[in-house]
Formats: C-alpha cells, sequence, structure tokens
C-alpha cells in the first residue's frame, strides 16, 4: 500500500469509519472514495457490482455495518443478522471479481464463545456457544471472516479480520435505547448533572466486565496493518485490560462531574460476564494502543459537549 493507493472506506460516516478517514488523511493516503448510503446502498448486490466495476480500488476498508448495544441486537435480530450478511457478501465477493488487493473486515469481541477463557485468542472462534443477546449480529459477522478466509484459500486473495473490542469514540451513537454502554452512560450521566438529578439508572448488575478502546486507536492498528505485510487471518485488536461495569459508571461520573448515586435496573440484561480480548498476536507484530481510559474519556466527553446531542447543557449555560 501506498499513499497513492485508491482506497474505498465504507461507512464512512460511522464512528470507525470517519476515523478511519482521519487517520488516512492524516498519513498522506488522498485517493480516498467514500459513498453515503444514498448513493450506494452496500446490501443492494446489483449497485456494488456495478460500483466495483466502474471504480478502480486497490484497497477495501469495510466498516460499514449494522451495529448497536445489547438491548437493539437483542430486540432486533433479522436487521443485525440480514443487514451484515449482506453487506459483507455483497463487497467481499465484488472486491476479489474487482481485483482489489488488500481488503479489511471489521468485526467484533462479541463472536467468541460467551464462556471463552480469558484473555480471549483468537484461536477460541467456535469453541463453545454464542452469548444470546448478540448471536444474530455474531454469526453475521464470523460469516464475514470466514468468507475472507474461503476467498483467501481458494483464490489467494489477502483478505484480514479485525475483531476489535468495545469501541467508543467520535460520532458514536448516543441513543440511550440503541447504543452502547459508554456512550450511554456519559450521556446519562451528563444529563443526570445538568439537571440536577441525584442518581443514575445503570443497567444489569454492574459486574460484567468489559474493555475499551478509543476508535482512533483502530484506526491506527489498521494503518499499521495495510503498511506491514502481515500474514492473512484474524486479528483481535484491544488495550489488554478491563474493568467492571460499575467502575465504569464511576470513572464517567468523575469525568462528567456527576456526584449522585448509582442504581442498578437488573429488568436489563448482563450479556456476556466478561470478554478481554488476548492482542498478543498484533502486539507481537509491533503495535499496541495508545490511549487510556483516563484521556479517552475526557476527550470523548468534549466531542459529546461538542455535538448536538449535548443540547441540555446549551441550554443550561445560555440560561445562566
Ligand atoms: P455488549 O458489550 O454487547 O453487552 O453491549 P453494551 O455496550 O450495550 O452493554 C455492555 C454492558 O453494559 C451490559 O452488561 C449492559 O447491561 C451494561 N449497561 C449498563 N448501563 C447501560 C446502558 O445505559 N446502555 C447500554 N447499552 N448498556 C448498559
Amino acid at each position: 500500500m501506498d499513499t497513492n493507493s485508491r482506497i474505498f472506506v465504507a461507512g464512512h460516516r460511522g464512528m470507525v469509519g470517519s476515523s478511519l478517514v482521519r487517520a488516512l488523511q492524516a498519513h498522506g493516503y488522498w485517493n480516498l472514495v467514500t459513498r453515503t448510503h444514498v448513493e450506494l446502498d452496500l446490501t443492494d448486490q446489483h449497485a456494488v457490482d456495478d460500483f466495483f466495476g466502474h471504480e478502480k480500488i486497490d484497497a477495501v476498508l469495510l466498516a460499514a455495518a449494522r451495529v448497536g448495544g445489547i438491548m437493539a441486537n437483542a430486540t432486533q435480530p433479522a436487521q443485525f443478522a440480514y443487514d451484515n450478511l449482506a453487506i459483507e457478501t455483497n463487497v467481499i465477493r465484488a472486491a476479489y471479481r474487482a481485483g482489489v488487493a488488500r481488503l479489511v473486515f471489521f468485526g467484533s469481541s462479541c463472536i467468541y464463545p460467551r464462556e471463552c477463557p480469558q484473555p480471549i485468542r483468537e484461536s477460541y472462534l467456535l469453541t463453545a456457544p454464542l452469548e444470546p443477546t448478540n448471536e444474530a449480529y455474531a454469526i453475521a459477522k464470523i460469516a464475514g471472516l470466514k468468507l475472507c478466509e474461503a476467498y483467501n484459500k481458494q483464490y489467494g486473495t489477502h483478505f484480514v479480520s479485525l475483531m476489535p473490542t468495545n469501541l467508543y469514540g467520535p460520532n458514536d451513537n448516543y441513543d440511550l435505547a440503541s447504543g452502547h454502554v459508554l456512550p450511554a452512560l456519559l450521556r446519562k450521566a451528563h444529563e443526570a448533572r445538568v439537571s440536577g438529578a441525584r442518581t443514575l439508572t445503570v443497567w444489569g448488575s454492574g459486574r460484567p466486565r468489559r474493555e475499551f478502546m478509543h476508535v482512533d486507536d483502530l484506526a491506527d492498528a489498521t494503518l499499521f496493518l495495510l503498511e506491514h505485510e502481515v500474514d492473512d487471518g484474524v486479528y483481535n485488536v484491544g488495550v489488554g485490560e478491563d474493568l467492571s461495569i460499575r467502575e465504569l459508571a464511576e470513572r464517567v461520573c468523575e469525568v462528567v462531574g456527576f456526584g449522585g448515586e448509582l442504581v442498578f435496573d437488573s429488568s436489563k440484561p448482563d450479556g456476556t460476564p466478561r470478554k478481554l480480548l488476548d492482542v498478543s498476536r498484533l502486539g507481537g507484530l509491533g503495535w499496541h494502543a495508545h490511549v487510556g481510559l483516563g484521556e479517552g474519556l475526557a476527550r470523548t466527553y468534549d466531542d459529546f459537549l461538542h455535538s448536538s446531542h449535548a443540547v441540555p447543557a446549551r441550554e443550561a449555560a445560555v440560561r445562566a
């Protein structure tokens, strides 16, 4: 890969895709190709074939996906399965047929079995049943990485799969019903502080453990892979340490400046008890995450305050 390569960033408006675009531009890659959902529906096979037939693409970063938090996954399994399967099969096949040299497919740590030894190595894939709340999404992502492996095996392509841990950062989904835990807690803590509430509700028991990585670290890992001759296959990407949801809520409250009490809503699911990734495969090649959780949370709260979701704070500032 060189800086003249024509790179299609699929999903460039999402949290992962927008971070990839920022990182690529910062490293001098100027020949980026992007399409909005309206311009190119990646679930439409003919449209995707047509796009790859007309554009001369050297590399694909497949960051387009239907993603969501535990409740969205649990309540819309058909959409999570169908949309992701359609996007993957269309893009991976079309990329192969167009002779694309490199493709990076993005999955998630939820592809691994629910009861996994920790930290989770890439080799634990398909060794036991999945977590039911996100099984449909996980099956679709497993299909995507297996499709990459199948094309590599049968046709000699060089498609690589990255499995990041729970991500956060700019352009995250701050919708409380469909988003992930970190943006949801940031927003809830912010609104609780602004409105003077005394409590903040955390879903589940607070005991599950999760690992959180700033999305700019994933973009950095992707560039690292593009710029080095790495073996094909699956690579975990994470920071190497986790914390409980209760501890995360406490850290978020500290950053936001909310001093009230945490209340745990046991009617909401806990999901997987723990998912800490073993990141030694990528670490052995020389890549490590850079953004610590303290710095990442502070940066993300700052991004949040400048986003349209932070309206109550602006209104409060105007009134003050
Ligand atoms: P998961 O990693 O796939 O389980 O997805 P999430 O990020 O949605 O949830 C992680 C954990 O945080 C689960 O145990 C949730 O029950 C818990 N959690 C606590 N409060 C919230 C919240 O306000 N929103 C979400 N999405 N999860 C929460």
